[in-house]
């Protein structure tokens, strides 16, 4: 491993860290609930037939636990239990487990990973620093790494996804820097630019102390790196992580690294993650006609928005039985918007394994996405519909109802999609893939007898021979 010692900068930050420890209160697996060790009042998340129904699969081919472990937080539970929708994120179900197709390595990722917890497939970066969130949603498509799954490599070889280490991670990125500027801006052999922007994901980075961050956040701004995301769903499972001393870190970073960006890439996927019920299950309404939110997360949500040097982005999978409802969509988007968050992506969800229990069909999504952004202001529907190609990630531009006259294939309409990005520098961006409709298709696949016209190659992608450096 490559060696590391942070720049006296640095120490100065990192000595500046408060890393208080936080009370989640988190109940993880099955057996504290099967074995009526979780507190009282959560017992009955789960009723007792069904805890039956999941107990008989323990350690079968059926082990739900086997394929995602169980994990939630107090402040979930409490928001759960009035929302059958955040139930679903979860709560384990037999039915997960009927079907287990789908990919173990979805997106081929590990074909772009030039060193250990990074992917370097497009601009920008991605690395798993952590394994685990506060919970766990059923439908997660980082599964394998969550569940610590072995994952066959391009080379053959059979191992878990290892987490990023600071040191070769910054060593790789000054490596492929220097030899970016050496070259005149183009990496000789690759043809990438700079590297100048990292995602710390996992898992959720926010489960590590603000200490651990920090020296992540540090190391990656002393590298050169021009802006840092972090992606989490912490907003949602836990906001009192957003504390005093998280942002105080922050501050002291940006007072420290002043040129350096940070988006933090939040994860809601339903409104009942954020907005207050009354008993009849209605939505609380504000003087003023707008819905009340959680007071802890709008005390947590204030707090990151009100550093206005930041940017705050929503992205979220459409899941069946959780956010397929374009009125709950809807009232998401605005209520994010307001409170001066981003609507980014939605996404279609990936074929991970088990992927058919989850995943709506994707002109359902698209119809689904597109209803709830229509009575949304301009800057309000800003999010777009994403679907994850192993070529890069593609939107789900339109969906035609009519055929397109002197088209063959096109009888019953079509669907479009296009390219937003693909590895190194989106070469195929803008390109369009137009596809026959297939109204029950939930991946790619579902259209392969009805491709009418695809100049961006979604259908004749080829694995990468080796990992691009
Ligand atoms: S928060 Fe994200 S990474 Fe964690 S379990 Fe949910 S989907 Fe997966």
């Amino acid at each position: 491993m490559a060696e590391y010692t942070p720049s006296q900068k640095e120490q100065a930050f990192l000595d500046s860290v408060e890393s208080p420890k936080y009370k989640r209160e988190l109940i993880s697996g099955l057996s504290p609930f099967i074995n009526e060790k979780a507190p009282e009042d959560v017992r009955d998340f789960y009723t007792k037939e069904e805890l039956a129904a999941l107990a008989v699969l323990k350690g079968t081919d059926r082990d739900v636990e086997a394929r995602m472990p169980v994990k939630l937080t107090r402040h979930y539970f409490e928001m759960a239990k009035r929302s059958p929708q955040l139930k679903r994120i979860v709560k384990a179900n037999p039915d997960e487990t009927l079907n287990l197709e789908g990919s173990e390595d979805p997106g081929y990722q590990m074909d772009y990973s030039p060193v250990e917890g990074l992917l370097h497939k497009y601009e920008m970066g991605l690395m798993y620093v952590v394994s685990t969130c506060s919970a766990h949603c059923r439908f997660c498509y980082r599964e394998e790494l969550i569940a610590r799954k072995e994952i066959e490599r391009q080379d053959g070889t059979v191992a878990k996804k290892g987490l990023a280490q600071i040191p070769d991670i910054i060593a790789y990125i000054k490596s492929h820097n220097a030899l970016v500027e050496k070259n005149g801006g183009r990496h000789p052999e690759t043809g990438r630019e700079k590297l100048r922007e990292i995602l710390l994901s996992g898992g959720d980075p926010m489960v590590l102390a603000n200490n651990k961050i920090a020296a992540w956040f540090g190391a990656l701004a002393e590298a050169g790196i021009e802006t840092i995301r972090l992606g989490t769903k912490e907003m949602a499972f836990y906001p009192e992580r957003f504390d005093d001393a998280f942002l105080a870190m922050l501050d002291r970073f940006h007072e420290t690294w002043p040129d350096v960006g940070f988006r933090l890439m939040i994860h809601f996927n339903h409104p009942d993650e954020f907005l207050q019920k009354g008993d009849d299950g209605e939505y609380l309404h504000n003087p003023n006609g707008t819905p009340q939110w959680n007071p802890v997360t709008k005390k947590a949500m204030d707090g990151v928005v009100s550093r206005g040097w930041l940017q705050v982005e929503n992205q979220a999978p459409i899941i069946r039985g959780v956010n397929n409802d374009p009125d709950a969509l809807r009232i998401m988007q605005r209520e994010l918007y307001r409170a001066g968050v981003n609507n980014h992506y939605f996404f279609c969800g990936r074929d991970i394994v088990a992927y058919r229990h989850f995943n709506v069909p994707i002109e359902e999504a698209w119809r689904i996405m597109n209803e709830s952004q229509k009575g949304l202001s301009g800057v309000e529907a800003h999010a777009r519909l994403s679907i994850t190609h192993y070529k890069g990630k593609t939107e789900v531009v339109a969906v035609t109802n009519e055929p397109i006259p002197g088209l063959a294939g096109s009888e019953n309409g079509v669907l479009i999609f296009k390219n937003l990005r693909n590895a190194a520098d989106a070469p195929d961006r803008g390109k369009v893939c137009i596809v026959g409709r297939n109204p029950d298709a939930i991946w790619f696949d579902d259209y392969e007898d009805r491709v009418l016209f695809d100049e961006v190659g979604l259908y004749d992608y080829a694995r990468v021979q080796k990992t691009t450096a």
